[in-house]
């Protein structure tokens, strides 16, 4: 039994998140999850809302509720989401629970005993009316490089030049509208990441097999131009873990938070001590190296985006730290799904969000999909057309209907328990051997995290069955060797509960009720040996006809939804 750590990057906590984020990261983190619990392995799947910093603090203003609560029930919200589409965590935590507040002080205080935190003096715009430092979006006016006069103080979002508060003309306050500022100086602190800059190259150099688009993205940031950059890790906010080193005051900090960039990927390890205290259990076996945690493979999962902060920024604060913490082993990383020729957006509303997309499918529908086409070698395209095709094709024609001809056709000229009769052949032992080919294959490509194959070769497993079924095809066998047709409908029912088990980390749900339907209980053994798998529903087992697995999708849906999501939403 080897023993699997896997996290998922963290969705941040101001809305609900698209097929686009869903995909790139909680997605693929839970089919591999749910693979290797279905090895047998032990697995600590670990996800969390990201909740600090400025888009809280305004989109909590913009609802009009304190940031503490806001958090909490938008907690609450992505938490029931992610169990709509049964992403199965062990703990979805909270960045700002306190067993990250005491970790990243920790962390703070570490680095600056290693020399790593500089204290730098920087001029920041102070709003007298609103008696506070205006950081980032805090602050509006017109852009200097193209005029746009709704220009945000850390970006221009017309012509996207980045912007510095203080490059803005005629600047005032985003909270209460307020031209009455000044220019004042206030003390910051600075990962001084440069220095880490060999010892994370060599770190990532001691990296094989990681995809070339996460080490490409990496040492494109460690090299190009000036090299890895120092980076401010505070803020001037109210919302956000305190400034300390350690459990000591930080002379100067008072009043400051960690920026959220900083925090965020501690939560990955404050995770599992929220995971711990809640079941009575011990984390630093995933965590430390010098606690057990020598013998974890920890895999982390994202989009793109993420790449630099999981590559550098988090292994710098890690490394940094001289601590002996487990760092990350396999680092999955995912390009873009656009939607209909655009891109999936959160601020423009544009796209599938999570909580539409159950309201018109269940998970499996959209699990199955999203996996055999997720943005992993370059972006891909949700088109309705092809999410259309695709279901249709492989969840009805292929699974569904293979399940529901062979309980069918059992049921009327047999009965509903498992014949007896007959014996396997040549063409049944054909069929055997090229499952078990087809079984190492898949298991292969599971184990390297290779989704789109994945979901390839678990096709191939389903259409074996469809073309077995062709060949013998016992509806005509039945009428002149009935005995016959019994031993291919009972291979044929075995092969059900062979597919539930292959199935369950794409499809849960719908492994679930196969295995209902052959009325097994849910926890299936991973199968080894085909031959032995395909004999396991001895004639005489009793199972039922399932309701149907998977519903075509018809022409009118697909053209309704198109028209229903054509027009976005608000953020
Ligand atoms: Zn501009």
């Amino acid at each position: 039994m080897t023993r699997h750590l896997i996290t998922s990057a963290l969705p941040y906590i101001n809305g609900i998140k698209h097929l686009g984020n869903l995909v790139g990261s909680q997605l693929p983190a839970d089919l591999f999850a749910r693979y290797q619990r279905g090895r047998g392995n032990e697995v600590l799947f670990l996800c969390a809302t990201d909740e600090h910093g400025t888009p809280a603090e305004l989109a909590a203003a913009k609802a009009g509720k304190p940031v503490a609560d806001y958090c909490a029930e938008l907690h609450e919200v992505q938490a029931r989401i992610a169990e709509g589409f049964r992403l199965s965590f062990d703990h979805f935590g909270r960045s700002s629970s306190p067993q990250n507040h005491k970790l990243t002080q920790h962390f703070a205080g570490r680095l600056y005993d290693a020399g790593l935190i500089e204290e730098v003096s920087e001029k920041q715009v102070y709003s007298i009316t609103d008696k506070r430092y205006l950081p980032d979006r805090y602050i509006e006016g017109t852009c200097p490089n193209c005029g746009y006069d709704k220009a945000r103080g850390d970006q221009c979002e017309n012509c996207t030049k980045q912007l510095d508060p203080t490059d803005l003309i005629d600047p005032r306050s985003a909270i209460s509208g307020s031209t009455d500022l000044e220019v004042r100086e206030t003390k910051h602190l600075f990962l001084r990441q440069s220095k880490l800059r060999d010892t994370l190259d060599q770190w990532i150099d001691s990296k094989t097999g990681w995809p070339v688009l996460t080490t490409s993205i990496a040492k494109k940031w460690l090299h190009d131009g000036d090299g890895l950059q120092d980076r401010g890790i505070t803020r001037d906010l109210d919302w956000g873990i305190a400034v300390k080193r350690g459990e000591a005051d930080w002379p100067g900090m008072e009043g400051k938070v960690f920026y959220v960039w900083f925090d965020a990927p501690i939560e990955y390890i404050a995770c599992a001590g929220e995971w711990a205290e809640a079941n009575g259990t011990d984390w630093e076996r995933w965590w430390r190296t010098d606690k057990g945690a020598d013998d974890v493979t920890y895999t982390q999962f994202m989009g793109k985006d993420n790449v630099p902060f999981h590559t550098l920024s988090f292994p710098a604060t890690v490394l940094g730290s001289e601590e002996p913490w487990k760092m990350v082993d396999h680092l999955k990383s995912f390009n873009y799904l656009n939607y209909d020729g655009g891109q999936f957006s959160t601020s423009q509303g544009r796209g599938i969000f999570m909580d539409q997309a159950l309201e018109i499918l269940s998970a499996d529908y959209w699990r199955w999909w999203l996996l055999a086409n997720c943005p992993e070698t370059s972006d891909s395209e949700f088109t309705w057309e092809q999410f259309q095709q695709g279901v249709n094709k492989d969840l009805a024609d292929v699974l569904g209907n293979f399940v529901s001809r062979v309980t069918k056709f059992c049921r009327s000229k047999f009965s509903e328990d498992v014949p007896a009769a007959g014996s396997y052949g040549p063409v049944e032992e054909a069929l055997i051997a090229d499952l078990q080919a087809r079984l190492k294959r898949y298991e292969a490509l599971m184990d390297a995290r290779e989704v789109r194959k994945s979901a390839a070769e678990l096709r191939a497993i389903w259409v074996a069955g469809n073309e077995y079924l062709q060949t013998v095809a016992p509806w005509t066998t039945f009428k002149t060797d009935p005995d016959a047709a019994a031993a291919q409908i009972r291979l044929a029912l075995n092969l059900i509960a062979f597919y539930a088990t292959l199935s369950a980390p794409f499809i849960p749900d719908a492994a679930a009720s196969m295995r209902a339907a052959m009325h097994l209980d849910s926890a299936a053994e991973w199968p080894t040996d085909v031959a032995k798998a395909l004999s396991e529903l001895q004639p005489g087992h009793v199972f039922s006809v399932p309701e149907v697995l998977f519903a075509k999708i018809t022409d009118e849906d697909r053209e309704g939804w198109e028209t229903r999501f054509a027009g976005g939403r608000s953020a």
